[in-house]
């Protein structure tokens, strides 16, 4: 699931790719993806891309007064293609045909539908209810007394930092990153940081940061679907910690998973696996 980084390294390449380019049709395959409808799709065709930017994980194309509000949800992708989609491509979302022969292409993997876009007045987008509710963007990190204020809750910070209405952009991959920069273990509640580690969790945000440097380092103009994320700890549990050398443990969820390093995060705990402790009851 793209996250800050990789939505920001997106954002840029596609700005460095269309920006200036004319559209000629814009095409909506995706059933339901559209959760706008006026102004209607139609009202882009022959409007100039004057730019690509980033809110929280959500990419925003500008079509000047107009902005198209993405949500990738896990597994859209946003990308551009020197040929056009053939229209029997089923993970086409939307479709924006450029004068060019070139085509800005939303497109979803896998069988359920739920990445969505909205097609806003560009006045309009800071008051869109998706916007409107992000807490302050992950990177570049807020001021230190706006990011205690965020945290500042009896939540787990695994599930506080990845709650885009507290603090926006962290998702499941950099929150264990996060984390482990910031030696805390995931169960630590947000209020129950003393000053010294709400510094080290508000440092650590450089991860964000960092990651972004590598991708512009490293990658060309034309981003893979899937971008090699340069994780130390997320999905390497059984792997020695890259710092310490301790056995990187997991504990997995239905969904997600989270990696720790024991030693340096937990006081040497090991917790517990939740699926299987599900199923002992
Ligand atoms: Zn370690």
């Amino acid at each position: 699931m793209p996250e800050l980084p990789e939505v920001e390294i997106t954002a840029r390449r596609i700005d460095a790719a269309v920006r200036g380019a004319t559209v000629e049709s814009v095409l909506a395959p995706g059933m339901n993806v559209m959760k706008t409808f006026e102004p209607p799709l139609e009202a882009l065709v022959g409007r100039e891309i004057t730019g690509v930017r980033r809110i929280a994980k959500m990419p925003v194309v500008e079509f000047g007064d107009l902005s198209l509000l993405i949500h990738l949800m896990s597994a859209g992708r946003l990308r551009v293609f020197d040929k056009r989609a053939s229209l029997k491509d089923r993970a086409s979302r939307v479709l924006v045909r450029l004068e060019d022969g070139r085509e800005l292409r939303l497109r979803e993997f896998g069988t359920k539908q739920r990445a969505w876009a909205k097609l806003l007045p560009g006045d309009a987008v800071a008051a869109d209810e998706m916007v409107a509710t992000l807490g302050p963007e992950a990177w570049p990190p807020p001021p230190l007394a706006e990011f205690a204020a965020a945290i500042d809750q009896p939540r787990h910070l695994h599930p506080l930092l990845r709650h885009q209405r507290d603090i926006a952009g962290i998702g499941r991959s950099w929150v264990d990153e996060i984390l482990w920069e910031a030696r805390l273990s995931p169960f630590k509640k947000g209020n129950e940081l003393d000053a010294p580690e709400i510094e080290q969790l508000h440092a650590a945000l450089h991860v964000l940061g960092d990651a972004i440097d590598y991708y512009d380092e490293t990658l060309g103009p034309d981003l893979p679907d899937k971008i090699p994320m340069p994780l130390k700890v997320h999905r390497h549990e059984g792997e020695p910690c890259p710092r310490c050398g301790t056995t990187i443990e997991a504990v997995f969820f239905s969904e997600h998973q989270m990696n720790y390093c024991p030693k340096e995060q937990t006081g040497g705990r090991v917790l517990k696996d939740r699926r299987l402790s599900k199923l002992l009851k």
